[in-house]
């Protein structure tokens, strides 16, 4: 292997130590004084390895290796380098270290590609100071919400516009930070799985093949309290019993389209609440994700019959369905999938296609530009926490295929 373990190791123990707190975890949010620190490593690492360096209007950081065609668009690796409160160290850091890593070989191997190369750490993807999410990528793409930087607030009121001026951002001009698309040709990202599909099948990469689409929709069921003792069961306006089978009848959709597509019921509220009062009211919220986004609408719809199976059959009962999000799949580049999985069998490592379930920089890159993703095994599937664990080993696999996939896409 041309990458060093050593060096993969030196990054992310140099970074993860940039945290408020101590221990195995990293806890290091968008434009504190620990982002600063964090960003001052990146920038130095990147201008020790010959980049010229950038930092945009919302604070990513770009590092450039020109190509032989300055004027071709450009190819750009990396992830974020935020984390979320209660993080782990190899959450986004992961694919900024791979992406330093695939430089320094570069230029080790006086290799000179044919297009402008762009290593990237971006900022605020977790969105965990101001909870917007992704903000470095949707600021690169143009996707910034109205408003968004005065109407961010972190914990202590803190404006995102205001964080931004302390931290050294002019916040009148984030606009400077959106790409032409016509400038950029893919955006290739290295990601901890944070599922525990790899580490439980044994396998070291997972080539990205869709980044899941994510539908989410509040449903408000009404009907009438009555005495729990008192009133036959064939005599209620039961909301609770018509919330149940709702889930129940999604979730075995899921079963019966066999094709990774997910439903998750995690919050129901029931009212009035008590043991011995029928629920006169119940909101219950499901999170359905999947690549095909026929088969997220399919079990939706199979929810809302089922409600209007209840309703039907019920005179007492009414509901109300809001869609709150909805997001698109991304399905990646496939010729970029076979160049990672033909790297990954010259070089003897275990791979297979899998779908993320969680959002990326990538998801959000592919706006404006074709985009692939690797895989690296978290260990028993935990992440965001501080036990968040990624072999070093496994990270070198993933920056080997990456560094010998882009030298292969940019020539
Ligand atoms: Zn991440």
């Amino acid at each position: 292997m041309k990458t060093s373990l050593e060096r993969i190791k030196n990054d992310i123990d140099s970074l993860a130590k940039i945290s408020v707190t101590q221990g195995p975890g990293c806890c290091r949010q968008t434009y504190t004084k620990e982002f600063a620190e964090a960003r001052d490593y990146i920038v130095n690492s990147m201008k020790e390895i010959g980049l010229s360096v950038r930092e945009d209007a919302v604070g990513n950081i770009i590092g450039r290796m020109e190509g032989k065609n300055p004027e071709a668009p450009v190819i750009m690796t990396g992830s974020h380098f935020d984390t979320v409160r209660t993080g782990g160290r190899f959450d986004g850091l992961a694919g900024v270290v791979t992406a330093l890593e695939v430089a320094r070989v570069m230029k080790a191997e006086g290799f000179v590609p044919n297009c402008p190369l762009e290593f990237v750490a971006t900022a605020e993807e977790e969105g965990t100071r101001f909870s917007g999410g992704l903000f470095g990528s949707r600021a690169m793409c143009g996707q910034l919400y109205e408003n968004e930087l005065e109407n961010s607030l972190d914990l202590d009121g803190i404006s995102m516009a205001q964080a931004m001026r302390e931290y050294g951002l002019d916040p009148e001009k984030v606009d400077e930070a959106i790409l032409d698309p016509e400038k950029v040709r893919m955006f290739l990202e290295l990601h901890i799985e944070q599922g525990p599909v790899l580490d439980a099948e044994n396998i070291e990469i997972g080539i990205v093949d869709a980044i899941a689409g994510l539908r989410r929709w509040v449903i408000t069921v009404k009907g009438r309290s009555d005495h729990s003792g008192s009133t036959p069961m064939t005599m209620r306006a039961d909301t609770m019993l018509a919330a149940a089978k709702a889930i129940v009848k999604g979730t075995e959709k899921t079963a019966e389209l066999a094709d990774g597509t997910m439903v998750t019921c995690g919050s129901v509220e029931v009212k009035p609440g008590a043991m011995n009062v029928v629920a006169n009211e119940t909101i219950f919220k499901i999170d359905c994700r999947g690549k095909n986004m026929d088969s997220v609408g399919a079990v939706l719809e199979t929810i809302r019959e089922s409600l209007e199976e209840s309703v039907k059959t019920n005179a007492g009962l009414s509901y109300e369905v809001n869609e709150i999000l909805r997001i698109e799949s991304v399905y990646t580049d496939e010729k970029v999938q076979d160049v990672f999985e033909e790297i990954a069998k010259e070089k003897g490592i275990s791979c297979k296609r899998m779908l993320s379930g969680a959002g990326h920089d990538a998801m959000i890159m592919s706006a404006i530009c074709d985009v692939a993703m690797l895989f690296v095994p978290s260990l028993n599937g935990r992440s965001h926490v501080p036990e968040e664990w990624t072999d070093y080993e496994d990270i070198q696999k993933g920056a080997e295929i990456m560094y010998e996939a882009i030298c292969k896409l940019a020539v």
